[in-house]
């Protein structure tokens, strides 16, 4: 086959998309190439931008490195670098820097805010359609916050501290309800009352948050009244100053913080095409998503415009940007393979999530499941995680875990605060060695001596391995307690019990301590039978249980791999209490070993050295080296 160039312009959501499923279906194709050119060396999670100008989540986590997420996909050419035209009798694709030859383009530059025109937005304005704009939003407010605080004046402090926002779309509510989630902590960074920073939503329209069921959209203009919201229907915003906008009704309103995002358009660069675009300069393609001019040139995402299913087009949505990257890739996979670019566009909308704020969210999922507070912001979590399984990558899917529940600050996580905390892990570092030390002392009694468990004498205390005189317990579970010492038990020397087990934490003279299982659980059981069936393997296994425990041992006192050494710790704790070897009295290893598995070993132990260590060899290995992205990639 001849070589196939496919370019794909735009790393949002339709360009990673159909890149992560281009790369894999041609994986063992040397034959086609595939470029991916976007201006910014990441893929910016749209999504979550009002989380990063409301100082929620850190500037960087909606930033997800491209090299990163095409790491494992060599047939992938990454390339930073602006896209100027598209040169369709050439069949390139002009950068600001170079071209890039094709056979196909998928075009998926996606949308930017649409002020229409209203005089102020643009100089006094604020928007959130890219990571720059969450950035000067996020500052900006900050910095009103600050001045408001210290100014005298009550009409300037007034509209300092008042907060606009323009349009009750996704983008509008999320927004406004973010930033009331941030109102606490910034009062109390610049000692204000926080019921001086106000929050007005302003809506068109006589009903607001129209993409949603009535329902749902009630509840969250309830939620946004609750919270001190103003929410201001039937008001237009004709003009914006520094200090205060322009009302429809004649009226002003003082802010100097105007946030707008009342509409949405193509980006302007569409225009560059020479395609023929439709209602907000988005490009006009078929129902297999080529452009209505040139059917080597696919449209994708926000910036398409397909009409065969309502003469407003498809929403500008995550789930439309996807179907729709789908229905391209297909069809660049036919023609690729000789066939027809048949594969129509199919919409498919499993519902609706926005939040408000890192609590409160409303959904309709498949239009019947109706969710509204913690079940519809832990909905929108779980569509968010597997997003990141789904585009394959488990570091970003971990990262989302980091920043959205368990490193996240001011309580603003679902869970309210809880399961989230940034403290200082070197207060583990005596309970590590502790645990540490607890383990070589229990094992020193196995080392040597008559108890060694080195020497061919059998210590498991389990039935089916006693010789056949012993070997009385029923088949469902050994009677553990005929290992007598628990852990260090010599199984084969059964007495007779003295006094009955009592469950106590504390082992009094005079009292037998309680087992934690007095039998193996019947499941336990049958493992445990199946993975030591006979004294060999039995011999086999005590020694190297040992050696084990050693290990785990001078690697907690020691710092080195402390999680490992503490989910080690904790399996084997577990598995001897199932096994009938453990006692409740020492039951305290299990969460102190789940305790320093925070990482105390990087506060103060070898740690420090050998998990960056391991992070950078192992990145190197994975990731490939990383490369300057920006101008680097240049086609000559
Ligand atoms: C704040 C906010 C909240 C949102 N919330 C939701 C939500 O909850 N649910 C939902 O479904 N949708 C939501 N959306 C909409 C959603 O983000 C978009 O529908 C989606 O991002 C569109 O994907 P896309 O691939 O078309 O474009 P984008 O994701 O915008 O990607 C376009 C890419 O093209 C690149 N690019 C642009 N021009 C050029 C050029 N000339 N050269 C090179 N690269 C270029 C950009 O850098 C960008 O990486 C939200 C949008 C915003 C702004």
């Amino acid at each position: 086959m001849a070589q196939k160039n496919i370019v794909i312009v735009g790393a949002g959501f339709a360009g990673v998309y159909a890149t992560k499923r281009l790369a894999k279906h041609f994986k063992h194709d040397k034959d086609v190439t595939i470029t991916l050119i976007d201006r910014h060396s990441y893929f910016t999670y749209m999504t979550e931008l009002h989380e990063v100008a409301a100082n929620r989540v850190p500037q960087d986590a909606i930033q997800y490195d491209l090299q990163r997420l095409f790491c494992r996909r060599k047939n992938v050419k990454l390339v930073t670098d602006t896209v100027t035209t598209i040169d369709r009798e050439k069949k390139e694709v002009k950068t600001k820097h170079g071209a890039y030859p094709y056979d196909y383009v998928m075009l998926g530059i996606g949308s930017e805010p649409n002020d229409f025109g209203t005089p102020g937005v643009k100089e006094h304005g604020f928007t959130l359609g890219s990571w720059e704009h969450a950035i000067a939003l996020k500052k900006h407010v900050e910095d009103v916050v600050r001045r408001g605080a210290e100014e005298h004046d009550p009409a300037k402090r007034k509209a300092l501290l008042s907060i606009v926002v323009v349009g009750s779309g996704f983008t509008g509510t999320e927004t406004i309800g973010e930033l009331r989630d941030w109102r606490d902590s910034l009062a109390k960074e610049y000692k204000l009352d926080p019921e001086e920073i106000t929050f007005a939503l302003m809506e068109m329209a006589p009903t607001i948050m129209n993409m949603l069921d009535r329902s749902d959209a009630d509840k969250a203009e309830r939620y946004m009244l609750k919270r001190g919201i103003r929410v201001m229907k039937n008001t237009g915003v004709v003009g914006v100053h520094e200090d205060h906008v322009d009302l429809k009704d004649g009226s002003t309103y003082p802010t100097a913080t105007l946030i707008w995002t009342a509409g949405v358009k193509a980006t302007d660069q569409a225009a560059n095409f020479g395609l023929t675009q439709a209602r907000a300069g988005r490009i006009v393609v078929n129902s297999h998503m080529q452009s209505q001019d040139d059917p080597a040139i696919y449209v994708v995402g926000d910036v398409s415009f397909f009409a065969g299913n309502s003469d407003r087009g498809e929403p500008q949505i995550v789930q439309g940007a996807e179907a729709s990257a789908k229905t391209a890739l297909l069809n660049i996979e036919n023609q690729v393979a000789g066939k027809a670019a048949d594969v129509d566009y199919k919409a498919s909308y499993s519902g609706f999530m926005v939040s408000l704020g890192s609590r409160y969210g409303v959904a309709n999922i498949m239009g019947w499941l109706h969710l509204s507070g913690f079940f519809a912001m832990l909905m929108k979590h779980l569509v968010n995680m597997l997003y990141f399984l789904q585009t394959y990558s488990g570091y970003y899917f971990f990262q989302y875990l980091m920043h959205e529940f368990f490193r996240t600050h001011d309580d603003r996580n679902l869970m309210r605060g809880h399961i989230s905390r940034q403290g200082n892990v070197l207060w583990a570092v005596p309970a590590r060695i502790f645990l540490g030390l607890m383990w070589l002392v229990d094992c020193a009694g196995k080392i040597s001596g008559k108890e060694s468990w080195f020497i061919d004498k059998l210590r498991l205390p389990f039935d089916w391995l006693q010789p056949a005189t012993t070997s009385g317990a029923s088949a469902a579970g050994a009677d553990a307690t005929s290992a007598a010492s628990g852990a260090g038990a010599d199984a084969v020397a059964t007495t007779a019990k003295a006094v009955k087990s009592v469950f106590s934490l504390s082992y009094q003279y005079g009292k037998e301590p309680m087992m934690v299982f007095e039998k193996m659980p019947n499941w336990m059981y049958s493992i445990t039978k199946a993975m030591i069936p006979n004294q060999d393997v039995a011999f086999f296994m005590q020694k190297t249980m040992t050696v084990i425990e050693i290990l785990i041992g001078l690697a907690l006192v020691a710092g080195l791999f402390t999680w490992l050494s503490g989910a080690t710790s904790v399996m084997f704790t577990a598995i001897f209490c199932l096994s009938g070897m453990f006692y409740w009295v020492n039951i305290w290893m299990i969460p102190m070993a789940i305790a320093v598995m925070n990482g105390s070993g990087r506060a103060f132990g070898l740690d420090k050295w050998v998990v960056p260590y391991l992070q950078k060899t192992f990145g190197k290995w994975w990731y490939g080296k990383p490369k300057a992205l920006y101008g680097s990639d240049v086609a000559k």
